[in-house]
């Protein structure tokens, strides 16, 4: 081990909350979104502690892939479905189920004889407009997908919110009664619910919930973290403070000279930086914690480096520790200093640094 820069998981802050959803939607089956190598987290390290879910939702046959070499046996979605014909024979080797969402994929299945038949999960566009057969197309794609050999009869209709995350929304309510008009005498499971729904919809808590973000401890809503929803972050970037310098008032600190000391003070620099995933366009002011002591970045954050204001420390030193964020700091925070969102700055984290598991 020679970087002091790692990231740490805590299994038991996955397992808490994934319970929270089951206390929230406790009739609900789980889909466990966990695309994007989990959001940073390790997929197969994730889909081993959540072994309780009733499926996991993947991007591509490569994560499923994964899922299955490691004998993950638990239902696996693919939430965009099959790319291509040819990605038919290995999603029933794998046993997947698929997203369809176009009329492409329709007959790509009418005209693919496969092995058995597959778990359809058939995708409405209630208004998001990225995914989905309108409302007016529905009817007919389901009809097609009912009396296709290629697919299991038991499909189960879904719909993506675009604004969950946001209080009372007006597109909410119409994706809401949208979908509810379309399905409703339609005696199929369905689902609705990513995390921002799970947390504040209760209405969308139908057949099965999706959540994804709120799994790793991270609020989807904004301007709250996620203690406000008894949530617990399960990743924390770390580092450790490898110099310091003790710098007068009015010189400058990094590329660009951005930032200039406002007195004589001293000033850390650590061990991560934007080569590990740490936003590069986190302004100077970022919270970061020494010791559990905030502090601010200061200056621009270069690859593999960050500069800091340790005033606030009475007695800094080198091999300080650093957390940039996770327990006691909050990605939400962070995000928003850096002008993105607590998903992006997960999956940037770098497959360069150590993981280390606890719990
Ligand atoms: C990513 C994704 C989710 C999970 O969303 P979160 O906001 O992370 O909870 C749910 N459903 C679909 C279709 C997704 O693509």
């Amino acid at each position: 081990m020679t970087r002091p820069s790692r990231v740490v998981i805590d299994r038991k802050a996955l397992q808490h909350n994934f319970n929270q959803v089951k206390q929230l939607a406790p009739n609900a089956k789980v889909m466990a979104v966990i695309k994007a190598d989990a959001y940073g987290h390790g997929i197969v390290r994730v889909a081993e502690t959540l072994k309780d879910a009733d499926a996991f939702g993947v991007a591509c046959l490569e994560e499923a892939q994964q899922l299955r070499d490691s004998n993950i046996q638990n239902r696996i979605v693919l939430l965009e479905g099959p790319y291509k014909a040819v990605d038919l024979e290995k999603i029933v080797d794998l046993s997947l189920d698929i997203v369809v969402h176009h009329h492409y994929q329709i007959d790509m299945l009418e005209q693919t004889a496969t092995r058995c038949p597959l778990n359809v999960w058939l995708k409405v566009d209630s208004g998001m407009h990225r995914l989905g057969f309108s409302p007016h197309d529905m009817p007919n794609a389901l009809a097609r997908l009912q009396t296709c050999k290629q697919v299991e009869k038991a499909i189960t209709l879904m719909t993506h919110l675009a604004t969950a995350n946001e209080q009372a929304h007006p597109l909410t309510d119409k994706q809401l009664s949208c979908f509810q008009s379309l399905s409703e005498n339609i005696h199929l499971e369905k689902t609705i619910a990513n995390s921002a729904a799970l947390l504040s919809l209760s209405q969308t808590h139908v057949d099965w919930v999706r959540p994804g973000l709120m799994l790793y401890g991270v609020s989807p809503m904004v301007n709250t973290v996620a203690s406000d929803h008894n949530l617990k972050p399960v990743m924390s970037l770390e580092s450790e403070i490898i110099a310091i310098q003790h710098l007068k008032k009015g010189e400058s600190v990094g590329y660009g000279a951005t930032w200039c000391c406002p007195e004589d003070m001293p000033i850390g620099i650590v061990a991560a930086g934007y080569g590990d995933g740490f936003p590069r366009h986190a302004k100077s002011g970022t919270p970061v914690l020494v010791n559990d002591i905030r502090c601010s970045l200061i200056g621009r954050a270069s690859m593999d480096m960050l500069t800091i204001d340790l005033r606030n420390l009475s007695d800094p030193k080198i091999g300080d520790k650093v957390i940039l964020w996770g327990k006691s700091l909050p990605i939400e925070e962070v995000a928003q200093h850096a002008g993105t969102i607590p998903y992006e700055l997960l999956c940037s984290v770098h497959k360069r640094l150590a993981f280390e598991e606890h719990g």
